[in-house]
């Protein structure tokens, strides 16, 4: 019979488990996390991210000046207090007191500011003292779980604070180190957000990252899915943190999921579907409050026949205009805008053209405007001298983006038109507009004060055109 099990089992893809911050922000949050580990039959890969706000605490010690003992402290006396309330046995709450004990050495030495490198470590202990936490807890239960440390096994370069995950290696290096603990019966359980580079220096992936390393773990695998465990029952129809008649998708293509991703639903990381866009491995939103509920299917596979839009929002961006009378129909304005800005390594969130008033407008994060000013200063310089054929960069700040998204928009008449009387019933003023060449969304500029009621009257306005 156990013979039968283990064939049965180790036969079968393994499913890939993330829990977020939100599944970690108390002991019942982690010992819910933990029951359904305990429940799932078959094998299982675990990714955890940090506790809730420890990233936070940890990157507000990398920004500001200071030595490293208060934070160190706060965050020793946060784990112990979780390892305490989680009521571990006395050897397994000692050896996890030696873990954070060493894992917190990496801040003994800092002093903050930092940057680059020093501040990858640093950002590393959260997940490196959650995800022994959640090991240990396994332990407790007689369950097999085995922490791994993503160092040794996803491979990134060297882009500090958002490294680029190296997928060949790294699936060689999953096949070498986690494929066998999966045989042997074991849960791997892996710290999300962290990787290293060629030299074997620490790297992170990216804020809110361990979506990411869950996914990169799954193509790896040949999972079967991905499940991704949060505070919400899977991918709504707008933020319900915001808008209360905000309706779960039962299921939602990856085009669509990866739109409403970039343009600002934080429940999945913007790059959390590229490791899966070659396979057929699905991911699942599940709410760890509610788990009986079945969550948002997300799969290559759905070839969208239903009707559902989704409103996102983002705030804290700044819109930039490039303009003149000489840029008129002048080749390379746009080549040299842009090689500029992606010089400094700045993310274009959302670009509109208008030939009429001569000018190039894009979105970028707020904190992302003074390098990509300079840039812009410095590589438009001949065109600002002389015959003034660009005769002004401009910044808007303070002003957010609302997108529209859905696979079988472009089927549709009257959705633009709905979505702006419903914007001039309110009398809010859309300051930029584009459409994804892809039409399978439309985005809006609008000053920030507007967002909220924004969304919510463009998604009652739309809620007639779902029909799911
Ligand atoms: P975790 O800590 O588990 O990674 P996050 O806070 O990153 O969780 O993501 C979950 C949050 O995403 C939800 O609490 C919700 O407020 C927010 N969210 C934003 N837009 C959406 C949306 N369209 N559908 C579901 N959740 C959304
Ligand atoms: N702990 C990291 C962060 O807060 C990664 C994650 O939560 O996914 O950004
Ligand atoms: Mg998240």
């Amino acid at each position: 019979m156990i013979k039968e099990f283990w064939e049965t089992s180790l036969n079968k893809a393994p499913v890939v488990f993330k829990f977020g911050g939100s599944s970690l922000e108390s002991a019942d949050r982690l010992l819910s996390a933990v029951e359904q580990i305990a429940r799932f039959e078959g094998p299982l890969v675990v990714v955890t991210s940090a506790l809730g706000r420890i990233t936070d605490l940890l990157a507000q010690f990398c920004n500001t000046a200071g030595d490293a003992v208060s934070i160190s402290e706060q965050v020793q006396a946060t784990h112990i207090r979780m390892a305490a309330d989680l009521d571990l046995p006395e050897a397994l709450l000692s050896d996890y007191g030696v873990h954070v004990e060493t894992t917190l050495q990496a801040l003994s030495t800092a002093r903050g500011p930092v940057e680059g490198q020093e501040r990858d470590e640093i950002l590393s202990v959260g997940e490196r003292l959650s995800t022994n936490l959640v090991a240990h807890c396994l332990s407790a239960r007689q369950l097999r779980g085995i922490y791994v440390d993503s160092r040794t096994i996803i491979r990134t370069g060297s882009q500090w604070g958002n490294a680029r995950v190296d997928l060949t290696v790294t699936r060689r290096l999953i096949g070498e180190k986690v494929s066998p603990l999966l045989n042997n019966g074991d849960i791997p359980v892996v710290t999300g957000f962290l990787g290293s580079n060629a030299a074997g220096e620490t790297t992170t992936i990216g804020r809110n990252g361990s979506d990411l390393t869950a996914t990169v773990l799954g193509a790896c695998l040949e999972a079967s899915e991905v499940w991704i465990w949060t505070d919400v029952d899977g991918i709504l129809t707008a933020d319900p943190r915001h808008h209360q008649s905000a309706r779960v998708l039962p299921e939602i293509s990856f085009r669509e999921a990866a739109e409403v991703a970039y343009f600002g639903a934080s429940v999945i990381h913007p790059r959390t579907l590229w490791p899966l866009l070659e396979t057929e491995v699905a991911v699942r939103i599940k709410n760890l409050l509610a788990p009986e509920n079945e969550g948002t299917l997300i799969s290559s596979r759905i070839a969208r026949r239903g009707r559902t839009l989704i409103t996102t929002s983002i705030d804290d961006v700044s819109m930039i205009t490039v303009g003149g009378y000489g840029m008129i129909g002048v080749p390379g304005v746009a080549a040299t805008i842009f090689s500029a800005v992606q010089e400094v390594g700045t993310n274009v969130l959302m670009i509109s053209q208008s030939s009429a008033e001569h000018n190039i407008t894009f979105v970028v994060q707020a904190s992302e405007v003074p390098q990509t000013i300079d840039s812009l200063e410095t590589a438009l310089a001949d065109w600002l001298e002389g015959d003034r054929r660009i005769d002004h960069i401009r910044v808007l700040s303070d002003v957010g983006i609302i997108t529209v998204v859905g696979e079988n928009m472009r089927n549709r008449h009257g959705i633009a038109g709905k979505i702006f009387s419903a914007l001039g019933h309110q009398a809010i003023n859309v300051i930029a507009i584009a459409q994804g060449s892809s039409e399978y969304s439309i985005s809006m500029v609008l000053e920030k004060d507007n967002l909220r009621l924004a969304v919510d009257c463009i998604h009652s306005e739309l809620d007639d055109e779902n029909d799911n």
